[in-house]
């Protein structure tokens, strides 16, 4: 199954011993590639170009504004088509080494406004008015492998694998497909110097996690998106592709999602559950909304995968509970033990934008909004 997946895919197939003859050729010392990446007009597709820099970059501050054809992402008519890239944060690149970066940008239109799927923009806003309250999150990134027809990798061509059950967590050349990837990918995050904080196997197989935190603030996002375009672009490699549809197999298959964990400074501190407590009543009265930012397309990807079962709640109703992984949000066993902590929201869909997720809790539950 595997040599009919490389033969489907030409960039497994280009011989990687010759890139790396042009890769170690010695670089200026004065020039550096630096990485633009950007979330498209779908709001889930990651873009990326690159330009030469005559100098090293120490603080995101000194990288320059840039654009781009925002025709050709869905971002704007053709008549007036220049969008603007400006960067956000800046990570080592662990494909190109050495001095040279990945910059993660935000985008705005002709007339300096941000563009219709620029969520960091109102996301910093809130962010930025909660900041005393020391917001932190840590997203844990479901995802699944698809091989070049779009089946999951390494599943039969005709046919299914085993019934669900000894793929969470699990080992052996029968459980998992595509190990390569995650292993990959979770080096070149801790390179580029994103706090991803751990990684597994899912229940589905060649379903896979990947989590990023604990961050407090804006960063959450920053790091998150960077850490999805890493994995795509280590997947491109591998011939393999990476979907972060929320329920990419119908069926008796476990959907993914991006439980978001979310705490502030009070729910951390001794007693601390009761702020936790707190916060899930305000977000029992804003349960539409949350929903309607838990994914890119105000809920309707969410349907597919909030059904009240494999593991999820209904998308209809809010539910919350102690080590209730049925529930909409769930308090982890240790933190009602320890009577503080934080809790976990259930809801967001593996596709989210964590920028519309992270900012719906902090106005729900920091700004009373
Ligand atoms: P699960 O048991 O739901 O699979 P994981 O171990 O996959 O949980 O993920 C837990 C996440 O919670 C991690 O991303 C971690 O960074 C995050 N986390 C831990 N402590 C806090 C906290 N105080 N506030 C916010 N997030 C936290
Ligand atoms: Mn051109
Ligand atoms: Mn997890
Ligand atoms: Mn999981
Ligand atoms: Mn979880």
């Amino acid at each position: 199954m595997r040599m009919v997946v490389l033969e489907n895919s030409p960039n497994a197939k280009m011989n990687k011993s010759v890139l790396n003859r042009f890769l170690a050729l010695p670089q200026p010392e004065d020039k550096v590639q630096a990485m633009y990446v950007w979330i498209d007009g779908t709001g889930e597709g990651l873009r990326a170009k690159t330009r030469t820099l005559d100098f090293i970059p120490t603080s995101i501050t000194e990288l320059p504004i840039w654009n781009y054809d925002g025709s050709s992402t869905m971002q704007s008519e053709g008549v007036n088509s220049d969008t603007y890239l400006y960067p956000v944060a800046m990570y080592r690149d662990p494909f190109r080494l050495g001095n040279n970066k990945l910059v993660m940008c935000d985008t705005y239109k002709y007339n300096k406004k941000p563009t219709a799927t620029n969520h960091r923009h109102s996301c910093l806003e809130a962010m930025q008015k909660a900041a005393d309250q020391k917001p932190w999150f840590g997203i844990e990134q479901e995802y699944t492998l698809l091989d070049m027809e779009g089946r999951p990798f390494g599943w039969p061509r005709n046919g299914y694998p085993g019934p669900q059950g000894p793929y969470y967590c699990g080992v052996g050349a029968n459980k998992v497909y595509g190990r390569d990837i995650v292993e990959s990918h979770y080096r070149a995050c801790l390179y580029a110097g994103i706090n991803i904080s751990g990684s597994n196997a899912e229940v589905m197989p060649s379903q896979w996690e990947f989590q990023v935190g604990p961050c407090e603030g804006i960063s959450i996002g920053d790091e998150l998106w960077m850490a999805r375009f890493i994995l795509h672009r280590v997947a491109e490699e591998f011939g393999v592709c990476v979907t972060l549809d929320p329920k990419p197999m119908p069926g008796d298959w476990n959907g993914a999602g991006a439980h978001c964990n979310f705490s502030t400074k009070e729910m951390r501190e001794d007693n601390g559950i009761i702020h936790i407590e707190n916060a899930i009543d305000k977000m029992s009265k804003q349960h539409l909304r949350h929903i309607k930012a838990y994914d890119p397309n105000q809920g309707r990807d969410n349907e597919r995968r909030l059904t009240g079962r494999h593991e999820t709640s209904s998308i209809h109703d809010f539910s919350a509970g102690v080590a209730n992984r049925g529930a909409s949000v769930r308090i982890p066993r240790q933190c009602a033990e320890d009577k503080k902590g934080y809790l976990e929201d259930r809801r967001p869909s593996s596709n989210c934008d964590p920028y519309s997720v992270t900012e719906a809790l902090v106005r729900t539950v920091c700004l009373n909004e």
